[in-house]
């Protein structure tokens, strides 16, 4: 039962707390669901495939680099977490990445 509810717990554990009133999202599941539904959108996929750097031409995104390779879109949504100022070096976009209001 323990496994079952929680497979990365240690066998020697000497006490956990369990509240099944709270919910949680099963991490797995959900990722498997997103790529799912991005995939039914329409969403190309390209796992492993680092992003190096946005593709900039001019004033204009026009998509990234990832593997050497220029993949284009119509929109990009940089949401590397901690990593994200890296795509955002150039002086007049990093203005836009601030802290959001309270
Ligand atoms: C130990 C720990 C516990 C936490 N617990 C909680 C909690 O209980 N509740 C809560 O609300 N928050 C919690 N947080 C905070 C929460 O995890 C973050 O706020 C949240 O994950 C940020 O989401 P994000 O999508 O901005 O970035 P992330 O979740 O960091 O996602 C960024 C993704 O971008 C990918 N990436 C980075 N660089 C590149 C690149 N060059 N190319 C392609 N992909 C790239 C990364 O691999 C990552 O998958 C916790 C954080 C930590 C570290």
């Amino acid at each position: 039962m323990r496994s079952e509810l929680e497979p990365d717990l240690r066998d020697d554990l000497e006490a956990a707390v369990l509240r099944p009133a709270e919910a949680s999202v099963d991490n797995r599941l959900l990722t498997r669901a997103l790529i799912v539904a991005a995939r039914k959108s329409g969403v190309e996929i390209h796992a492993g495939a680092g992003a190096e750097s946005l593709w900039i031409e001019g004033e204009a995104c026009k998509g990234l680099i990832a593997a050497g390779e220029r993949i284009s879109a119509k929109h990009i949504v940089v949401a590397a977490g901690c990593f994200s100022a890296q795509f955002t070096a150039r002086k007049n976009m990093r203005q836009s990445v601030r802290r959001r209001a309270k």
